[in-house]
Order: structure tokens, then sequence, then C-alpha cells
């Protein structure tokens, strides 16, 4: 009888061991240059943000001990869900104990008769939603309009219809077409949903993510997100029209059935919001940051694909060298994300490096110049002159 415990290895504990590298569930050194994490505004130390929670913490303790259906609502689940609803030009927001949660949430709104229509490239939490969910399962190729319209086209003209795309997405740092996608959506009588974990603080004018980066606030029916990348704390959020917001609350089972946010977790976030929408500079910073290191890394010999967000990819192919160099790197003290199956499909492995607003100008030339050391070292990159990254 098979044992339920007998499991094959995983595919990357192979390549791990023939590299020597250990990637992951490995802290980072206290003086290594952290370039591995999505803190982009540098809020999660930021002393208003951590004096907010650090109150929260006092007036309500450690836990809300309960799902927020019951006795886990706080005013500052309110106040925040009121902010955000505001921020985003949406009628309603609810607050998720994780953006992973509030992405499960989606499913909820799949029925036995609708269709849903995902992007393959989209987070895993968007795939796993879209599986609790019912109906017909839809994948159209990452970013391919023609695909997703032919898919539209075929489907069932009388069945609910729901595209769903990440906003920014988070290991290639591409942005969904979304004025396509709402063209499509429209024509075919879909609703939108767009999860803007990596670009609600980080996109747009005044941070209010791709939808704002297209001028087009309007375009999402319905927005996912976190507070553990931009908002430097823990939680998820759903925003969108009342209606659909309120039945999520009481038929999503990963929002009725799992405690809520923490009132730390709640205030930081509240707080961040606050940040985000009276600092833009911060948001500068963080894409000057990110333009260096696209130069910088381009003109080593590396390609970091067509976009340039703060998601910065180092494409290197196979799983072998990418995690040769992340150890490299590490090793010069320059924390990274090695990036392979099934994050991202066979072949396509990559060292994510993402650049933060609190770091120094001097602390981007030093991820630069472990870039150049170590890429040539490994010949990934070809050996060349001195650069000047100033
Ligand atoms: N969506 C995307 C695109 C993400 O990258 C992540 C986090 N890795 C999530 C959702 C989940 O967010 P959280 O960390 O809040 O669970």
């Amino acid at each position: 009888m098979a044992d339920i415990f007998d499991k094959k290895p995983i595919a990357a504990f192979g390549e791990m061991a023939e590299t020597g590298a250990r990637p992951y569930y490995r802290t980072a050194a206290p003086d290594a240059i952290m370039a591995g994490c999505n803190d982009y505004l540098g809020l999660a130390t930021d002393p208003r943000v951590v004096e907010a929670a650090a109150a929260a913490l006092a007036r309500h303790g450690t836990s809300c001990s309960g799902s927020r259906i019951l006795n886990g609502t706080l005013p500052l689940h309110e106040e925040l869900e009121a902010a955000l609803a505001d921020f985003l030009g949406c009628e309603a927001a609810l607050v998720t104990t994780t953006g992973f949660q509030a992405n499960l949430a989606v499913g909820a709104l799949l029925g036995p008769g609708d269709a849903s229509f995902s992007d393959m490239a989209n987070h895993a939490s968007l795939v796993d939603g879209v599986l609790l969910g019912q109906g017909s399962r839809h994948r159209y190729r990452h970013g391919d309009l023609d695909h997703l319209e032919r898919l539209l086209a075929a489907a069932d003209p009388d069945a609910g219809k729901l595209v769903i795309t990440d906003g920014l997405f988070s290991m290639e740092g591409d942005l969904c077409p979304l004025p396509g996608l709402r063209e499509l959506a429209d024509r075919y009588g879909a609703r939108l949903v767009v999860d803007g974990a990596h670009d609600i603080g980080l996109l747009g004018a005044c941070g209010r993510g791709v939808a704002e980066h297209f001028g087009a606030m309007d375009a999402v029916d319905l927005f996912t997100g976190t507070f553990s990348k931009c908002f430097g704390s823990l939680g998820g959020l759903l925003a969108g029209p009342a209606g659909i917001v309120e039945y999520l609350r009481y038929t999503a089972r990963p929002v009725l059935f799992s405690a809520a946010m923490s009132p730390a977790s709640a205030a930081a976030a509240l707080a961040s919001l606050e940040i985000i929408r009276t600092e833009p500079a911060r948001r500068e910073r963080v894409f000057d940051h990110a333009e260096r290191l696209h130069n910088g890394l381009r003109a080593l010999g590396f390609s970091t694909g067509p976009s340039v967000t703060p998601v910065v990819p180092v494409h290197v192919g196979h799983a072998v060298p990418c995690l040769r160099m992340w150890q490299a790197l590490h090793d010069a003290g320059v924390y990274t994300n090695a990036v392979v199956a099934p994050a991202v499909p066979r072949g396509r492995a990559l060292i994510r490096v993402t650049p933060q607003a609190t770091h120094t100008e001097e602390q981007i030339t030093r991820i630069l110049d472990a870039f150049a050391a170590c890429g040539r070292r490994l010949g990934l990159v070809p050996e060349r002159a001195e650069h000047d990254w100033t």
C-alpha cells in the first residue's frame, strides 16, 4: 500500500544539491543589502508606521482572536476599509488577513454556470481562488489579448464571465494590458478583477496602481491587493461595488472562516496609506533606483526584459546558473530572490531584484558592482572594462 508521506524529491532540490546554493528559507545577514523584498516604499520600518502599530498593539492586544464576521471587527478595520474605498474610488472595500485570502475570495464569485478567464502568469493565489470557484476555467497566454478574445468568443454567451489578471506581474515585472482587457470585457459582457498586490501604492501619480497608471480608474470592476508590499504590513483587500463586496463578506469562505487581520497590522496599513497618499517622492525614488538597475544591468549584458518597473527580473534561463548566481550574490552581501520553476516556466529562471525607496545611491551601486563581479566570474556576461554606474 502506498504511504502518502512517500514523496518524490522537489525538483529544485537536485539543482540546489548540484550547485551547493541554498536560496530558500534563508535569513539575510544583518549587513547584507536587502534587494529581494517587497517593501518597495520602505514603510515597514518607517517610524510613523511602527508607532501606529505599537499603539494598536498596546490598545487592542496581539490578536483579534476570531473572524471578522463574529468578534474580529475593530473600528480600525472599518476605518481602513473606508479609507481604501475612498483611495481607490470604489463604493466599498473589505480587508482580509492576507492578500492570498483576498484572491482566494474571488472564487466565491464563480458559480456553476460561470466562466473564468485567467492570465497564465497570474499569481498562485489567483490560480487557487479560481480552483475554489466553480464553472468553466480558461487560461489565456500571458498578456495575449487575441488569445483572450478567442476564448471569450467561444464561451457560452449566457455565462457570467470574469477576466482575472495581476496588475504588475510579480516575477517578470510587466504590466497587464489594462485598456485592452477593459475593451474585451465590455465587448463580451465580462467583469474584470485586477490584483494590485505589487502596484497599489507604487504605480500612478497618487499610488492608486495600474489603473491610475493607465489613466483608467474605472476600468477595474474589482480590485484585490495586499498590505505586505507597499504598505509595509500584513493583510489583504478587496474593493469594488458595495453589493459585490457585501456578497463576498458573507460567502467567501477564506474570509468567513479565518481570524481577522491583527490590530497592529490594520493600524500599520492605515498609517502607510496616509504616507502613500501624501509622499509621492517615495514612488519617484524607487522608480529612479529601478531605472538605474535596469540600465546598469543591461549595460553589463544582462537581460532584464522589456518593462522598467521596480520588479527587476534578471533573466538567466536555466535553474543551475540562476542558483549559482544567487549564491554568489549572497556571498557578496546582496540578498536577491532566485526564481525557478514552478514560480516561472522551466527554462525561464531569473534573479528578481527589488529596489526600495530607502536604498541609498551607494547601495544601488554596490548591487550593480556585485552583479558585475559575480556575472563575469560565472560567465553569464562578457568580461569588459569597468563601468561607471553613477
Ligand atoms: N498577489 C500577488 C501578485 C503577490 O505577489 C502576492 C504575494 N506574494 C499575493 C497576491 C499574496 O499576498 P500576501 O503576501 O498578502 O498573502
